[in-house]
């Protein structure tokens, strides 16, 4: 059998997508429906994917089929295309199986020529000659390319000459002019007449769709989401139908529930006697949808029957798109509607409860994108719409925040103490800022990536954070210039993390709680998955809030963040210089009660859930004091000279640190260290399993292994440790000793280490920066070019690279398993609490994601999701 290449609407029907695209496999299901759609063919995505293998041509049995179908569509309408009596016109659309910005928009009117409208003028008035002109212009800018500018021009010309407001008011011979003033614009500018041929309008029309699919725009956006270029667009032509024939015409859009709060009522705006991008364009201002209750309370009703109907048939609130011609209602398009987190979280348990979808379809349908919106405070959406940007950034953490800047940590916690808001501004933060970055309530830095300092802290913190914001650089002074204007401390700036913009000035935030609704919908979703959530937490104060949201453990403590208080990180300092034996011990005994009242206060929180300790893990040159202030106490302390003290901080310099003395390496070098630490793991579980009477599950996870010796020679020691504490005191803890995997290597070589291992946790950080070779602090600068030059879509420290480093996460997890089965396998790099990511690791048989707490329910819902 031959081949079809184009279809009526009544052919076809939902499941066709791929054939005729989204648009039009959705004519074809609202007409089997039996909803009041204007007939219509599509043009199908083979015809297209053809037209690009046979050189850009479109083939004539194509052609054939299309005129064919026309003729049935004819038959169907009742109307002939290109007739004086009763003429067919029609609408032409781009329609691939996702819809993807560049492709061709909409031509109206398509059919009309001189002949045709001296008939229509006789059937419909003035309308007519409305509608040539708006063919002429939308035929000239969207399949010819022509600059919009030049038609306004024209009509400008004309409503002065005519002495009218607007182009609602023209008269018969004010548009005879307008049309005559565009047909010569459309000479001057394509370079041949305007076609009056009706069949040759629609062939032009349909290869201007099929060329639009390989726009820059549109290839770059497949590029950027994986969609092939081979799936083609497919080409929607549907008879017209008039909102403007009059004052009980009309045209709009509506969704069939709110889409700002959610409530259900047919919600929406449309405008008498107009067309459809009159609404969509903005140049006229439309009217609520309710007043046509009042003026059309029968066409209402059965519009709002009809979207009804609709959310039943396709389990969502609906979009739609309608036009009533002389009181008669025809629906154009419909499609699920977009809708605020608030929206989203109530429709889908209201529609769950009213019957119209299922658990499962309101979990999936919940836009997890939009989730942060109802964890942190956000700019009042009408305000920022008009304010202009003066910078942008990476959105390193979501929420919206303002306040008088500040230039370093202690200026921040001066104002602070005055009662004041701030936004700490620093051109990339450090262990030092710690204090600072606690007491702001934004962070926006001028280097660094998405897992820079600022950014990894912030994020664990909840506070609206902006990172490697180019616009910022600082004078001689240390004072920022955004963008060109200079900001002395203590003038107002806001940021939104989710964004990544900067504002001057203070923009009021609104606050957000968590709704019962969403709390619903949060309860459905783990019921979904087997997977668990774990958090990334470095204080009791995280891990309540993590347990708030829903954490059912701790997948990492970055243990040297424990350090970062004032009082802390000079007793690190002193250790990570020490040059002897003994003093290294001096100064691990100051930090070892510190480091065991974290624990019993984390265990103490978190009791019976599993609690993942990383060890020291600092690249040495993010604790280094760089202040001369700092270099002198610390000299003080050390009963050092300066002299020396700046000696022995040159010594640790590290040309790349990233690759440098870290991780296990420093616990190979200095076992006293991880001993240390596995002392106040051990005493603490000891204490709080006495005090609390429940069975604890601290994890030791060592860092940055990469061969099964660095391991062994470590876990063997701690272990002895350990034991010996535990029989010691008598109490039974069953801690267990796992390591990170975030090394290439590691994963090359896991099954040796799985043996080993307790556990196995995926630094998907680390391991993407040493796949890439691409610095975690540096990658933002010149990733920049990368995405404008459109080499990468996307940058691979937010959302795991699904090429390359996931081959790496799916051999390790292989190899894993084949050795140990049963081994549990989590990640804790930022990629845990990234949806997309994780949809990666559900795939790949993880037992857990550990991210930051306000990612928690993100991760929840994108675990339950089926994408
Ligand atoms: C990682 O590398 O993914 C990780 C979690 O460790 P860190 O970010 O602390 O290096
Ligand atoms: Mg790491």
């Amino acid at each position: 059998m031959q081949k079809q290449y184009v279809y009526l609407f009544s052919e076809g029907d939902a499941s066709m997508r791929n054939t005729l695209g989204g648009k039009g496999a959705n004519l074809s299901e609202m007409t089997r429906l039996g909803l009041p759609v204007p007939q219509g063919i599509v043009v199908s995505t083979d015809a297209c994917v053809r037209y690009y293998h046979e050189d850009q041509v479109i083939a004539q049995d194509v052609v054939d089929e299309i005129d064919a179908k026309l003729a049935a569509l004819e038959k169907v309408t009742g109307k002939t295309f290109g007739s004086k009596k009763n003429p067919l016109l029609v609408s032409v659309r781009s329609g691939a199986r996702i819809s993807m910005p560049g492709m061709m928009d909409t031509i109206l009117n398509l059919g009309l020529n001189e002949d045709v409208l001296e008939g229509l003028y006789e059937e419909m008035g003035i309308t007519a000659y409305d509608s040539y002109r708006r063919l002429i212009q939308m035929f000239g800018e969207v399949a010819m390319g022509v600059d919009k500018e030049h038609f306004n021009r024209d009509m400008e010309t004309v409503l002065v000459k005519y002495n009218f407001e607007s182009d609602h008011d023209l008269s018969v011979e004010a548009l005879k002019d307008v049309i005559v003033k565009y047909k010569d614009t459309y000479l001057r500018e394509v370079g041949h007449e305007f076609p009056s041929d009706p069949k040759e309008q629609l062939l032009l029309a349909v290869e201007s769709v099929f060329k639009s699919w390989n726009t820059d725009r549109a290839k770059y956006y497949r590029k950027m989401n994986g969609f092939s270029d081979d799936w083609g667009t497919a080409v929607n032509i549907q008879e017209m139908v008039f909102g403007n024939t009059g004052q009980t015409s009309a045209t709009g859009v509506a969704f069939s529930r709110n889409p700002a709060n959610g409530v259900d009522e047919l919600y929406g705006e449309f405008l008498y006697n107009a067309q459809g991008e009159d609404v969509v364009a903005g140049t006229h201002t439309p009217l609520p949808l309710i007043e046509l209750r009042d003026t059309m309370p029968d066409v209402y009703e059965e519009f709002r029957k009809m979207s009804k109907d609709l959310e039943a048939h396709y389990h969502d609130m609906q979009d739609m798109e309608f036009t009533i011609e002389k009181g008669k209602l025809f629906i154009l398009q419909t499609r699920s509607g977009k809708r605020t987190a608030q929206a989203a979280v109530k429709i889908a348990v209201d529609m769950v409860n009213e019957g119209v979808m299922t658990k499962k379809e309101a979990v999936n349908a919940v836009d997890v994108n939009v989730i942060d919106g109802l964890l942190h405070p956000q700019f009042d959406t009408k305000v920022i719409e008009t304010e202009v940007p003066i910078g942008k950034g990476l959105p390193a953490s979501p929420g919206a925040a303002f306040g008088v800047v500040a230039y370093d940590a202690k200026k921040a916690v001066e104002y602070f103490d005055k009662g004041k808001k701030v936004i700490l501004v620093r051109l990339e933060t450090s262990p030092e800022d710690i204090e600072g970055m606690h007491v702001s309530n934004g962070i926006l830095t001028a280097k660094g990536g998405m897992t820079s300092h600022a950014a990894v802290v912030a994020r664990g913190m909840g506070k609206a954070c902006v990172v490697g914001c180019g616009d910022v650089s600082f004078n001689a002074e240390g004072i920022a210039t955004i963008s060109g204007e200079t900001y002395p401390e203590g003038t107002e700036i806001s940021i939104d993390g989710g964004t990544g913009l900067v504002y001057k000035g203070g923009l009021q935030t609104q606050d957000v709680s968590i709704s019962e609704d969403f709390n619903t919908i949060l309860n459905w979703s783990d019921e979904m998955t087997d997977m668990k959530v774990y958090t990334n937490a470095d204080s009791p104060a995280d891990a309540l809030k993590a347990l708030e949201f829903g954490a059912t453990g701790i997948g990492l403590i970055r243990t040297e963040h424990m350090f970062f208080e004032s009082d802390r990180i000079r007793a690190v300092r002193e250790m990570i210089i020490s040059q002897t034996v003994t003093q290294r011990q001096i100064a691990l005994r100051k930090i070892l009660p510190m480091q065991k009242q974290d624990f019993v206060d984390i265990f103490s929180v978190m009791k019976e859930l599993p609690v993942t300790i990383r060890y020291l893990d600092p690249p040495l040159h993010e604790f280094m004091p760089t202040t001369t202030q700092d270099i002198e106490d610390l000299a003080l302390v050390m009963n050092m000279s300066t002299t020396d003290l700046r000696e022995v901080i040159r010594s640790l310099h590290e040309y790349n640190p990233m690759m440098g003395h870290r991780g296990c390496r420093l616990a190979i070098t200095y076992p006293e260290i991880a001993l240390m630490q596995t002392q106040a793991v051990i005493e603490a579980a000891i204490q709080v399993t006495k005090t609390e009477n429940v069975v604890l599950q601290p994890e030791i996870m060592i860092p940055l292994v990469g061969d099964v010796a660095e391991f062994n020679y470590l876990a063997t020691r701690i272990r002895k440790l350990a034991d010996e504490l535990i029989e010691a005191s008598g109490i039974p803890v069953n801690y267990r000793v796992g390591t990170m995997i975030e090394l290439p290597r590691a994963c090359l070589l896991a099954d040796e280490i799985a043996l080993e291992a307790d556990f196995l946790s995926f630094g998907t950080n680390d391991l993407t920066q040493m796949t890439y070779g691409f610095s975690r602090d540096d990658a933002g600068v010149f990733l920049k070019d990368y995405y404008d030059k459109g080499i990468y879509g996307s940058d691979p420290f937010a959302s795991l690279d699904t090429r390359g480093v996931s081959q790496l996460i799916e051999i390790a997890v292989e190899k894993a398993r084949k050795v140990k089965p049963d081994i549990k396998i989590g990640v804790c790099g930022e990629h845990g609490g990234d949806p997309k990511s994780i949809a990666f690791f559900k795939k790949a048989g993880f037992n857990y994601v550990s991210c930051s707490p306000y990612r928690v329910p993100i991760a929840r819902i994108a675990l339950a999701q089926d994408k």
